[in-house]
């Protein structure tokens, strides 16, 4: 180990948003951190929604109305999606039949 190229190794301090705080070794002397094994979902087994910031609420504003506008508009599309189909040959009849009349 080369001398005066490493930085401190310190007892840090570690506290989570849920309250939890323990001990342990680092360069850094305090760390405050969203989550830890003690609340995260994937250790408590529980559902629980990381929410910060209201984001969740945000991506449902923001998403509420275009996915009513798509479900609308894929309804309508069905209908005449079907009505082309049908009349498709004959369309395509009529114009072949213009062009040799032009
Ligand atoms: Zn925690």
């Amino acid at each position: 180990m080369r001398s005066d190229i490493h930085p401190a190794y310190n007892i840090s301090k570690i506290s989570c948003a849920c309250g939890n705080s323990w001990e342990t070794r680092s360069t850094a002397t305090e760390l405050h951190l969203d989550v830890c094994s003690s609340c995260h979902p994937f250790f408590t087994g529980k559902q629980k929604l990381m929410d910060t910031a209201g984001r969740i609420d945000r991506f449902n504003k923001k998403y509420a109305g275009a996915a009513a506008k798509k479900a609308e508009a894929a309804a309508v599309e069905t209908k005449p999606a079907e009505e082309k189909a049908a009349k498709a040959p004959k369309a395509k009849k009529e114009k072949a039949e213009k062009k040799s009349e032009a």
